[in-house]
């Protein structure tokens, strides 16, 4: 397995919840990509070389991984910004609603993102923490969102996602997962947990 990828002589990098190490090759096929594929189509290479299709097809990809089903998703920008575009699009699904629900365990830039919305809007939002173990019991009916990652890549603590997802639709809520520290590392069944809105990230475990 450490052959797949390139690591500096003598390092042992164990960092595997960040950025990971280049994977064998990654160089050679960018390289390509900008020679023959920019370099030379030019703007046609939307279509020879399907860059059109790839959000797509790659998403088609990482579906497998999560159990998600073939054209539910798609590859965007980075992890925040698609935070911040599900739970706009949540917040529009619950318009009579206020509350965005999350933990005091998540991801710090997943709490800026609701902040950030949440002052956007400027329409009496508000963003709701309360401790890890009490998500599911926490679910109330002026709950819009429940924005919850999955991993705590502090402690590894796991929520259970069928039941955190039963909770929040139980109480009328739209459920957002944040997969980053789970997508390649734990196995998962998003069609059948039935959330609305999954966001993660390429370079962590995957
Ligand atoms: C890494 C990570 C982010 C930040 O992702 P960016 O790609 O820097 O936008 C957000 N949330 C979680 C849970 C993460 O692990």
């Amino acid at each position: 397995m450490k052959d797949r990828f390139s690591l500096p002589e003598g390092m042992i990098y164990l960092d595997g919840n960040s950025l990971g190490p280049l994977p064998v090759g990654v160089t050679e096929r960018i390289g390509s990509m900008l020679q023959n594929e920019w370099g030379a189509h030019l703007i046609k290479g939307w279509n020879l070389d399907n860059w059109m299709g790839q959000p797509a097809s790659v998403g088609n990809t990482i579906a497998r991984l999560i159990g998600a089903g073939q054209g539910t998703v798609t590859m965007g920008d980075t992890l925040s910004v698609k935070v911040y575009q599900a739970l706009s699009a949540a917040l529009k699904m619950r318009p009579d609603r206020r509350v965005i629900l999350s933990d005091s365990g998540n991801f710090p830039s997943d709490l800026y993102m609701a902040e950030g919305l949440i002052r956007q809007l400027d329409r009496d939002y508000e963003l709701r923490l309360v401790a890890p173990e009490e998500v599911a019991t926490s679910m109330a009916d002026d709950v819009a969102v429940a924005m919850i990652t999955q991993v705590d890549y502090r402690t590894g603590r796991l929520h259970d996602m069928a039941g955190v997802t039963k909770a929040a639709h139980d109480a009328g809520a739209v459920m957002l997962w944040d997969l980053a520290h789970t997508a390649g590392a734990v196995p998962m069944d998003l069609t059948g947990c039935g959330a609305e809105f999954a966001v993660g990230c390429t370079y962590k475990y995957l």
